[in-house]
């Protein structure tokens, strides 16, 4: 058994999962960063130590995945706008201290393509990507077998390359990046946009009526997945991966995603042999966060 705590901006969940890659036994809690670190740290030990007690079992060590960027060698966590005080922190001996036990950490998005690239849509791959698609766009990259990194460790931000530089502002400083034309707010700001409404429509609201039919929510959805398939289409150009898994809240409306995103890629990728890269939806779904996590441990400790 592998414990595992996936660290988000709302939420911090954790739990126990197994050596196939099973989540076992789960709770979560509200991230609170403003009750300081040291509170976060015992919420995490009290879940992990329940959650072993769910299972009835030990756990060989722990693995985390957070937001945001983080040095995975030194176990520290960079800065996180809706994290203040969290700066610096060095997460893993933190834990491991209180815990008695071994911790590796990775950044979410990276912990997750790992998950699925050993568990998951990627298994036995070399080049794989995993993107997620909800409240922002994230994405992790196995190249050659390896987790890949920039310099410094650093997690490339491929959500925040730039579509189109007249397009919206960004909190990244950038006009027009992927996040800022293809995730859920993108798609909702949208939609108002066009036709306005006293309660806007969510992402999730949008895909439902798109399904059913509705022309506007329609007209909706096919812009941002036009933006969404243009950004994929960047990554089938720039790395060829025989496969990119999606995942997120987003997906879950993957088949009003899939003409868009198939014809797109045909269009634009013609330099390279995009027909070898298979693009299809994550395997693992909500419980990808928890694996990941889990899997970031294995690698670290136990398969190296
Ligand atoms: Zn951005």
């Amino acid at each position: 058994m592998i414990g595992a705590i996936d660290i988000g901006g709302t939420k911090i969940a954790a739990g126990m999962v197994d050596a196939e890659g099973h989540v076992r036994a789960s709770m979560s809690c509200p991230t609170h960063p403003d009750s300081g670190l040291e509170d976060a740290i015992q919420r995490m030990a009290d879940m992990l130590w329940k959650t072993s007690v769910m299972t009835g079992e030990t756990f060989s060590g722990i693995g985390i995945g957070c937001t945001g960027p983080v040095y995975p060698q030194l176990g520290t966590i960079g800065k996180v706008e809706f994290m203040p005080g969290w700066e610096g922190a060095n997460l893993v001996q933190l834990l491991s201290t209180r815990m008695g036990a071994s911790v590796a950490i990775e950044n979410d998005a990276d912990a997750a393509a790992l998950g699925e690239w050993t568990w998951g849509s990627g298994k036995g791959i070399p080049n794989f990507i995993l993107v997620t698609i909800g409240t922002g766009i994230g994405a992790g990259l196995v190249l050659n077998g390896e987790l890949y990194r920039g310099t410094g460790s650093a997690h490339p931000e491929i959500g925040h390359h730039i579509i189109d530089p007249s397009g919206p502002e960004c909190f990244c400083g950038a006009h027009g990046c992927w996040e800022s034309l293809a995730s859920g707010p993108a798609l909702e700001k949208w939609a108002q946009k066009q036709h306005p409404r006293p309660q806007p429509l969510s992402a999730r609201e949008l895909c439902s009526l798109a399904d059913q039919g509705d022309a506007q929510a329609l007209t909706a959805v096919r812009h941002t997945a036009r933006y969404f398939a243009i950004g994929l289409a960047n990554l089938v150009t720039l790395f060829i991966p025989e496969c990119i898994a999606l995942g997120g809240g987003l997906m879950q409306a993957y088949p009003l995603f899939k003409d868009q995103i198939q014809s797109t890629i045909h269009e634009s990728c013609g330099l390279v042999p995009h027909d070898k890269v298979r693009v299809v939806p994550a395997a693992l779904g909500a419980d990808s966060g928890l694996v990941g996590a889990a899997c970031v441990w294995l690698k670290r400790f136990a398969l190296s």
